[in-house]
């Protein structure tokens, strides 16, 4: 009986980035397979959590996202950051405020999670909006490479991205595993 004695390891993941980059997209792409039309604003946190089957093991990997725009509350703060075990930055390739803010956001996680030196990931979204890109993709490695993340493009709304976007939350699944 294959699934007895079988345990399933729980990972939690929190995705980061100004408001507006596609957070709650993406992390409803990856759990619910599909692009949400009219994501609501995030009101507070909120999880969602998507079980992999990885060479034989169970893991289920608990994403976390948040609204963006207002500075965490310090209540929440703590809540939020405390036993994460991976971090996705998202910044909107559309948008070069939105990584622009990246530095900011990843010294406030360098500042409040718990513990602070988990992997980390770097997702550009949005890459279907061809014609409005602000964020070269060099520029954004760049960026990458002087954290010593790995950098990837891609949409959540683009329905030709979505094993893309499954295969950036199994590179993360890898490394905690
Ligand atoms: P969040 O505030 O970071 O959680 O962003 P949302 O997931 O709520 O998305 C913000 C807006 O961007 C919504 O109108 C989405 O429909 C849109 N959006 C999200 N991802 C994509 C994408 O990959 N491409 C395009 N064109 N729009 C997207
Ligand atoms: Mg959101």
């Amino acid at each position: 009986l294959e699934s007895e004695g079988l345990q399933t390891r729980i990972f939690k993941i929190i995705v980061i980035g100004d408001s507006n980059v596609g957070k709650t997209c993406l992390s409803y792409r990856f759990c619910g397979g599909k692009f949400l039309k009219n994501p609501e604003a995030t009101i507070g946190v909120d999880f969602r959590e998507r079980t992999l089957q990885l060479d034989g093991e169970s893991i289920k990997l608990q994403i976390w996202d948040t609204a963006g725009q207002e500075r965490f509350r310090k209540s929440m703060v703590e809540h939020y950051y405390r036993n994460v075990h991976a971090i996705i930055f998202v910044y909107d390739v559309t948008n070069l405020s939105s990584f622009e803010s990246l530095p900011e956001w990843i010294e406030e996680c360098g500042r409040h999670c718990v513990p602070p030196m988990v992997p980390r990931i770097l997702v550009g979204n949005k890459c279907d909006l061809r014609g409005s890109r602000e964020v070269p993709a060099s520029r954004a490695q760049r960026l990458a490479d002087s954290y010593n993340f790995p950098l990837f493009e891609t949409s959540a709304k683009d329905p030709s991205e979505k094993e893309h976007v499954d295969a950036i939350f199994l590179t993360l699944a890898y490394k905690l595993k």
